[in-house]
């Protein structure tokens, strides 16, 4: 039995092209961990992400995917979320005519056993208290999922999704663009509720701003798609202040 979110030697293409995003990235996030992944702009991170959703934009031409023991490789999207796999979209699609409160309890309703039903009580019962964590308006729950939300709005949304379905392995893409510090603080503090010894987080941040509030484990530099630098947040700092080119200058000296 692994315990961990596993990626080896992954590679992946754009559909149908000849276009490599992700060329040989390895990773491992053990449960009871938070990792971050920081990058430049176009280094493959939301693709990665993506790519572990199950997203049909992109090929994966060689290496694994595994959570704990589950092969996702071998899942369709829908048996991934099930699995307990959650991707945060950095650019959440807005669903025009369905309810947020219609949309995740869909969701939920989906991993009961046939013939089960969701106690609505319960549902909702559970969704507002999330929803007061996240500093939520019980009005969202009646609006069109994302749609003519604001940035922020939008990611509180995915991290209220997150909540609702209570996944083993989450990963956020960028869920700290377009917040303010105050929403950023609750939204890290939705995130560190969950937090525990049976969960893992991946964590996309362009900014360690959020590592300031989700403390990481391990930060992650990723370049080109690969991991290139992995250490502690210490190093999340000295990329904010350095830039990442004497990132990718120190793996040019030793190469
Ligand atoms: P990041 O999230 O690190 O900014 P992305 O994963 O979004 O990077 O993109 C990595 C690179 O792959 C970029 O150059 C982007 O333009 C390209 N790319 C990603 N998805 C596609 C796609 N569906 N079609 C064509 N190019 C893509
Ligand atoms: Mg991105």
């Amino acid at each position: 039995m692994s315990n961990s979110l596993r990626i080896d030697n992954l590679h992946a293409n754009v559909e149908g092209t000849d276009q490599k995003i992700l060329k040989g990235l390895n990773l491992e996030v053990p449960k009871g961990e938070v990792h971050a992944i920081m990058g430049p702009n176009g280094s493959g991170k939301s693709t990665l992400s993506k790519v572990m959703a199950g997203n049909e934009e992109y090929e994966v031409t060689e290496g694994s995917i595994f959570m704990d023991d589950t092969n996702l490789l071998d899942l369709d999207i829908d048996e991934r979320s099930r699995a307990g796999f959650f991707l945060a979209f950095q650019y959440p699609h807005e669903i025009p005519g369905v309810s947020s409160a219609n949309f995740i309890r869909a969701a939920l309703q989906a991993r009961l056993p046939k013939g089960e039903e969701i106690d609505a009580v319960a549902y909702y019962k559970s969704l507002y208290e999330k929803m007061d964590l996240l500093g939520m308006d019980r009005k969202f729950t009646a609006r069109s999922v994302n749609e003519g939300f604001s940035g922020g709005e939008k990611k509180r949304n995915e991290v209220l999704q997150m909540l609702m379905l209570d996944p083993t392995y989450a990963v956020l893409d960028e869920t700290d663009s377009g917040l303010d510090i105050d929403a950023l603080r609750i939204v890290a503090e939705g995130v560190n509720n969950m937090r525990g010894p049976d969960k893992g987080f991946l964590v996309i941040t362009h900014y360690q701003r959020l590592l300031d509030y989700i403390v990481p484990d391990v930060v992650h530099v990723m370049a080109d798609g690969q991991i290139i630098k992995s250490g502690d947040k210490s190093l999340a700092l000295e990329l904010e202040e350095k830039g990442y080119d004497w990132v990718t200058a120190e793996l040019a000296a030793t190469a």
